[in-house]
């Protein structure tokens, strides 16, 4: 875990669209605010907050909002993902966002940035959080083997 006040100059803009993003959160059950960007390969921004409602299980989470930004601009892939939380520390994304963030940018560098306080962040890449990703070309193997099911 490093200061804030080291984060990489390249993935700044990155971390002022989560940042900005963010305090848009709807989150009245949980009040955790969450906001995520992510940079396309041709260097867009697309940023995204999270958004719950009284039935827990159907929220959008940040980096899906901002996955969801992405494609609509005719996008597919990014290099680059922040997550901005206040927290005791940062915050990767939960599983089912890895799984989510994978599909689209699987070698990523995913940065977790902490606003209190002076701020801090740690970083690693998609592929070391969700080693084993479950991507496309599993299920197109199982469909070219015909009738085996
Ligand atoms: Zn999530």
């Amino acid at each position: 875990m490093k200061p804030l006040s080291e984060f990489p100059q390249d993935v700044e803009p990155l971390l002022a669209a989560a940042r900005a993003a963010r305090p848009h959160s709807y989150s009245p059950y949980s009040g955790f605010a969450v906001g995520a960007a992510i940079r396309t390969l041709d260097g867009r921004l697309h940023a995204g907050c999270n958004v719950e409602t009284v039935a827990y299980n159907n929220s959008l989470h940040a980096e899906m909002g901002a996955v969801s930004k992405m494609i609509a601009s005719g996008a597919r892939h990014f290099d680059a993902v922040v997550v901005v939380t206040d927290s005791d520390e940062p915050v990767f994304p939960c599983g089912f966002c890895l799984q989510y963030l994978s599909e689209f940018g699987g070698d990523a560098t995913v940065y977790a940035v902490n606003v209190r306080g002076s701020g801090s962040f740690r970083h690693a890449k998609l592929s070391e959080l969700l080693p084993f990703q479950f991507q496309g070309h599993h299920i197109r193997s199982q469909a070219s083997k015909g009738d085996s099911l």
